[in-house]
């Protein structure tokens, strides 16, 4: 008789993505980033965030500690940045929006948004000045392509650049800049005669002002601003000289969005295994929370939804990383894991019932954070027009 081995026993419990074994489509580096950078926000981050998210801060030291972690441009080759593949960017944005939606706004900001406008359309002299600086954390960044007229359509904006001899003079008004108030340097977007055209704009420049916008609701652990440009003298030396027209602030966009596709569903998770902690802890009507049927619908609707989204997250990244994404995928997973993130927090809020109004757990947190991320880099109806677009030719924008 040969002996058979015994079967293995069944696990009685599953974090939510376990039960996807999404680990295993990652390989041992990938996992090894995210587990660093999980680290660091159980360590660093959570047991700060209500302070900061109460006080409406966002510590500038952070910035350091963040190019510590190499986190910050990781994703670009060369100039201090790390050269990770897109999997690995996304699994360190969605760690660290399981920490706070502020962390990764600021990350994505940095590395996608000022470094990437750096490194995609600067020349060499620009890119040395600025990017070693920026992926240590020195220099902090910030991108000014919305105004207050202009969101949605930021083809017409108003802010403009004129040619004075050789140097440029800039006039106009951002709106809604996050990390403007800390910013070392502004990529600013501008009409020209030429056409749009973008500029570095050392924040110390005269004529350069950086308004901090107060009373926000959302992303309070993040810092928002209004820019405003009166006469900045810049020399021809300031114009990032390979972007020309919409095409390059959209192309630094679509590696931010990549970001968020993976970085919303980290403030999904953290809801997620907040409120299953909460039903078990939490009796009603004499019995744990967790076991009720209503209660475990509600925990297995949003498992599916959160499994689903990674999904779909790791597979556009290796498409990113094997021969590049399409806009209108990233609207796809933009559109599907804000959406769902959103969804998800909202109702893990259900499930902590009136304690969950409070800083004390994360989901109402996440899911105000959630809003502004619903809305910038893109809002969800411009994705959905993105996406009818690709499906009918038709461009139903205006
Ligand atoms: C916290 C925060 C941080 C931000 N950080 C930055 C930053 O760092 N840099 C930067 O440049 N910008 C930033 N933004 C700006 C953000 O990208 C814009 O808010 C966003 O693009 C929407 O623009 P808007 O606010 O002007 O809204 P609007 O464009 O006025 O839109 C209002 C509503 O109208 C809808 N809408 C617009 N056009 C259409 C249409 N054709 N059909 C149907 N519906 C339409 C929109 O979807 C939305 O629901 C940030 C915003 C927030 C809230």
């Amino acid at each position: 008789m040969t002996a058979t081995a015994a079967p293995a026993a069944e696990k009685s419990t599953y974090r939510p993505l376990e039960l996807f074994d999404t680990d295993r489509l990652l390989d041992q580096d990938e996992r090894d980033i995210a587990a660093t950078v999980r680290q660091f926000v159980e360590t660093r981050l959570k047991p700060n965030v209500e302070g900061w998210f109460e006080s409406a801060t966002l510590p500038r030291e952070l910035a350091k500690e963040f190019g510590d972690l190499g986190v910050l441009g990781m994703h670009l080759q060369g100039y201090g940045c790390a050269g990770t593949n897109a999997v690995s960017y996304g699994l360190a944005c969605m760690e660290l929006e399981a920490g706070d939606s502020g962390f990764r706004s600021f990350v994505s900001v940095q590395g996608s948004l000022s470094m990437f406008s750096i490194y995609r359309f600067g020349s060499e002299e620009q890119k040395n000045e600025w990017l070693p600086r920026l992926a240590t954390g020195e220099a902090i960044g910030c991108f000014g392509l919305t105004e207050p007229d202009f969101g949605s359509n930021p083809a017409g904006m108003r802010t403009r650049a004129r040619r004075d001899g050789s140097d440029w003079v800039l006039n106009g008004t951002k709106m809604w800049i996050t990390n403007g108030n800390l910013a070392d340097v502004a990529t600013v977007w501008a009409q020209t005669d030429e056409g749009i055209r973008g500029f570095l704009v050392p924040t110390d420049t005269p004529g350069f002002t950086a308004n901090a916008i107060h009373r926000k609701l959302s992303l309070r652990a993040s810092v928002t601003s209004e820019l405003v440009l009166d006469n900045v003298r810049l020399p021809a030396s300031a114009q990032l000289p390979l972007a020309q027209g919409l095409s390059g602030p959209l192309s630094c966009l679509n590696e931010a969005r990549f970001g968020i596709v993976f970085g919303a569903l980290g403030a999904a998770r953290d809801s997620l295994e907040s409120a299953i902690a909460y039903t078990h802890s939490r009796e009603v009507f004499d019995k744990p929370l967790a076991s009720y049927q209503l209660t475990q619908e509600k925990l297995a609707n949003m498992t599916v939804e959160l499994g689903k989204g990674m999904l779909l997250a790791i597979h556009l990244g290796r498409i990113k990383d094997a021969d590049g994404v399409r806009p209108e995928q990233i609207s796809l997973g933009k559109l599907n894991n804000v959406r769902e993130a959103l969804a998800i927090a909202r109702e893990c809020r259900t499930l902590l019932g009136g304690s969950g109004i409070t800083l004390e757990y994360s989901p109402l947190r996440h899911a105000n954070n959630l809003e502004s991320v619903l809305t910038y880099e893109g809002t969800s109806e411009m994705h959905l027009l993105a996406i009818g677009k690709a499906l009918t030719g038709q461009a139903a924008f205006r």
